[in-house]
């Protein structure tokens, strides 16, 4: 559960391909002059690794127990539902859980979570009372299941895998779901015909492969989301409720569709489905398709719903492979589209934040961090516009930096970006409780925008700035105050019909204009 991005150094050689191609540095020249060595050096890590003290924290012993106990559970559940179903585990939900389990851990620990699958399905199969031979070797072929998607997919799509997105996804759908699962079933049903005599093969592998493909498609899912922070955002405070009505949804459908025995009205899943998708995402399709592949199998196996429509005595195992093919084809339609709508919904997000990223960055001051002259005039165009429409005044302070030049020519250059950056904080504070907005309006020059501020309100901002810009103390050998001061022009109006922003801008210039004339270090009302 913590793990999902750190993987101990120990023993870290290894052949993962991970996402763009990028191979595992300490076993790069192995990996691409001599596979079989990669491989090999692959399989002493995870041997050593699974012995390092590093690799087994208090944490990771918890979860190796936790997951023994729920995975000879599961086990034994799977074994007992095959019983109430004319022999046939519709869901084998065990090898799932364990993909899910290892797939999250880092590979140091692989091999005790393998060794941990087959002991847990061991013990239930046996407990249940299989012989020990039997039991094994069943046990066996669901742990090479798990051990050939694991190894498979990583090294594939990378470490950890991310069954959110769409190509690891659609690669665990064929892989692990389609194909190991397929070969998997072949070996158990093989084995088991061995010892019993259950019918022609062909019938013994479907059996199998559909209650081990629907425990895959819907268990390693659900037990690699319910590790992920974001899943238990659907059950926040406030989204609850929300989330709650939308999976009531196809819950509700999934009672009537399969409690209705005269008509197949199965496809009105869809919807309901498709509603969750675009509600929920990922994390709630993944919880709907496991509560409408419950409630389906339930009602049918009890002898419930459009399935009973099949004729025939005993039909219930031609049945439950029609509910189990259901299942599976509502699984790969629709987990795909959840992860692209996942996608789709990631990358609006990070665009949206680039935007805002590009935005600020095109409408601020380099030097300063106030806003820039282009961020100014569409300010000043907007507010005008406001007060135009609101018929209220709106008014402009333009400040100057008084001799400046000599103060560069004391201070340098970068002396003097560092007393503009003074003023511009000095600015930004005093109009900070969101009566207006502050930008560099070139050079030297300053400008505030304050909307609905009369002339007399423009005057006291404005001789505020001015004093604490002196307050400041700012050595300037070549001003006559001896401290670094500035001039402002104050400028205030109701927007009359016709008349231009800009010129609220030229009547606060030649105020300033006004104040340099006066002496500078003070404020001129136009
Ligand atoms: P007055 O009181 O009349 O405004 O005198 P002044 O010296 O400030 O006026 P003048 O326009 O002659 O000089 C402005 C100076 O501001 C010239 C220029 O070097 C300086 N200046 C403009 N932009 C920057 C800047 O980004 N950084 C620094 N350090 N100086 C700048
Ligand atoms: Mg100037
Ligand atoms: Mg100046």
């Amino acid at each position: 559960m913590q793990e999902l991005s750190r993987e101990p150094s120990v023993g870290t050689a290894c052949l993962a391909k991970g996402e763009g191609g990028r191979v595992a540095l300490s076993s790069v020249e192995a990996s691409l002059s001599e596979p079989r060595e990669a491989v090999r050096d692959f399989a002493v890590s995870l041997w050593r690794g699974a012995w390092s003290r590093e690799t087994w924290t208090r944490g990771a012993c918890v979860r190796l127990a936790i997951s023994f106990v729920v995975l000879a559970t599961c086990s034994w559940l799977g074994i007992v539902l095959s019983h109430q179903s004319e022999g046939v585990a519709t869901i084998w939900l065990s090898n799932g859980i364990l993909f899910g389990l290892v797939i999250t851990q880092p590979r140091q620990r692989w091999l005790a979570y393998f060794a941990m699958g087959l002991l847990a399905d061991t013990l239930a199969d046996v407990l249940y009372g299989d012989p020990f031979k039997v039991a094994i070797g069943v046990s066996l072929a669901n742990s090479i299941e798990v051990v050939v998607s694991c190894l498979v997919l990583t090294w594939w799509f990378g470490w950890p895998l991310n069954l959110s997105k769409r190509r690891p996804l659609i690669g665990f759908l064929g892989v692990a779901v389609v194909a190991v699962a397929a070969l998997t079933s072949a070996l158990g049903a093989s084995w088991t015909l061995l010892f019993y005599d259950a019918g022609p093969w062909w019938k013994m592998w479907r059996t199998w492969y559909l209650g081990d493909m629907l425990g895959m498609a819907l268990l390693a899912p659900l037990v690699f989301m319910l590790q992920r922070p974001g899943f238990f955002e659907v059950l926040r405070r406030g989204q609850l409720a929300h989330t709650l009505t939308v999976l009531l949804v196809p819950a509700i459908v999934t009672v009537l569709v399969f409690t209705h025995d005269k008509d197949p009205l199965i496809f009105f899943l869809y919807p309901a489905l498709l509603l969750v998708v675009f509600r929920l995402g990922f994390s709630g399709t993944i919880l709907t398709i496991f509560v409408v592949a419950f409630g389906s199998i339930a009602l049918t196996v009890k002898g419930h719903g459009p399935l009973m429509l099949i004729p025939g005595a005993h039909m219930m195992l031609h049945r439950i492979v029609v509910v189990q093919i259901f299942l599976a084809v509502a699984i790969f339609t629709m987990f795909p589209v959840a992860a692209l709508l996942e996608e789709r919904a990631e990358l609006q997000l990070s665009l949206a934040e680039s935007e805002g990223r590009y935005r600020r960055l095109a409408h601020a001051d380099d030097l300063t961090g106030l806003d820039n002259r282009r961020a100014f005039n569409v300010r000043l165009e907007e507010e005008w516009r406001r007060a135009a429409d609101a018929r209220r005044s709106i008014a402009l302070l333009l400040l100057d930096a008084d001799l400046f030049k000599r103060y560069n020519d004391i201070y340098g250059h970068l002396g003097g970006d560092e007393c503009l950056r003074c003023i511009a904080g000095v600015i930004a504070e005093t109009i900070e409780d969101g009566i207006g907005a502050a930008a560099r309006f070139g050079g030297e020059e300053f400008a505030v925008i304050l909307p609905g501020e009369g002339i007399d309100g423009a005057q006291r901002v404005a001789e505020r700035i001015c004093e604490a810009v002196e307050r400041m103390q700012m050595p300037h050998p070549g001003s006559p105050a001896g401290v670094q001061t500035v001039s402002v022009g104050v400028a205030g109006l109701v927007p009359q019909d016709g008349q231009q922003a800009m010129e609220l801008v030229t009547i606060a210039d030649m105020a300033l204009y006004r104040a340099k004339d006066l002496g500078r270090n003070r404020v001129v009302v136009a």
